[in-house]
């Protein structure tokens, strides 16, 4: 991926590729150094018959995290305030952010789409749910937009009277776009993408989050992989959960063959130690 590649995302907003360190034979090399060694090679060599994927995906599955700190990445993202608000609780990376003291804030509000306007979900109290009239998302659409309209001009004209920036924006609403850098290490960025992708963060923040994820994907495809294979689509059990599936898999009368459902007999065992573990 070519530095400045950018993904747009909502309506004004983007990701853009800045910088990166690192590829996905760094954590290899970083675990390997302990033991004076390095990458070798992805494609099968003596002793290692998936080359070193084989020690990249015990690193991830087994937790050893630091190797995947290894790599770092500088991303500039355009997005609405309110989703700055969440993506910047994320401590473990560094922000640099415009600044609307200094410069004057360009008429930049997110908008969202018709079919983005839905009531409050039954099920998740921060999240959204059906659909709603047409009449009433339109109606909605166009208040936003008038709002956000009257407030930028409230905003332009007082600024035009000289009033200073930092004071003129403070009635500016969280809709307004603004620009960061954020720079984090591949694992926090995984962690972040751990958060951000679920189907519980704001759709908002979750179409920011697939726009940094094809960015990952592309600079670290292995690494991303396992991701997916441990933690994205990985789920783990309480105790009444894990004891539930026990009773229904291993009574003696069970219908499924457990075994079959396995690509390989390692693969099985894997699952039954952890199952009666
Ligand atoms: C769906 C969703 C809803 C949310 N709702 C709310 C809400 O209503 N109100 C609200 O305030 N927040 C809310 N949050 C934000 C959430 O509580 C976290 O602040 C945010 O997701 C950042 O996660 P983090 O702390 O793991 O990430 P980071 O800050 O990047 O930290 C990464 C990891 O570093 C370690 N770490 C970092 N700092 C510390 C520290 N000071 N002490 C100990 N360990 C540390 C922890 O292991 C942490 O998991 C929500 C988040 C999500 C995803």
């Amino acid at each position: 991926m070519n530095k400045g590649h950018t993904i747009n995302v909502l309506d004004k907003g983007y990701v853009q590729y800045i910088d990166s360190m690192g590829d996905d034979t760094y954590p290899v090399r970083a675990a390997r150094m302990s033991t004076s060694g390095s990458f070798v090679s992805w494609e099968p060599y003596e002793g290692h018959p998936r080359g070193d994927q084989g020690i990249l995906e015990y690193l991830y599955k087994n937790q050893h995290n630091t190797p995947f700190e290894m790599g770092d990445l500088i991303l500039e993202v355009k997005a609405p305030i309110f989703v700055f608000r969440q993506w910047q609780r994320h401590r473990t990376q560094s922000f640099n952010e415009f600044s609307a003291r200094y410069s004057f804030m360009p008429d930049e509000h997110y908008v969202p789409a018709l079919d983005r306007v839905k009531g409050s979900s039954a099920s998740n109290k921060q999240g959204s749910g059906e659909p709603l009239t047409e009449g009433l998302s339109a109606d909605f659409i166009e208040a936003v937009r008038n709002e956000q309209a009257d407030v930028y001009q409230t905003y332009e004209s007082w600024s035009q009277t000289g009033v200073a920036n930092e004071l003129s924006r403070i009635n500016t609403p969280v809709s307004r776009y603004s620009k960061m850098w954020a720079k984090a290490n591949l694992r926090n960025w995984l962690a972040f993408e751990t958060l951000r992708l679920a189907p519980d963060a704001q759709w908002e923040v979750q179409e920011y989050a697939k726009a940094v994820a094809d960015i990952i994907k592309a600079l670290w495809p292995r690494c991303y992989g396992l991701f997916e294979k441990y933690t994205l689509e990985a789920r783990s059990f309480t105790k009444a959960e894990r004891d539930a599936m026990c009773q229904l898999l291993l009574a003696p009368d069970s219908v499924v063959h457990l075994k079959t459902l396995f690509s390989s007999e390692a693969a099985y065992k894997e699952f039954m130690a952890k199952l009666v573990a």
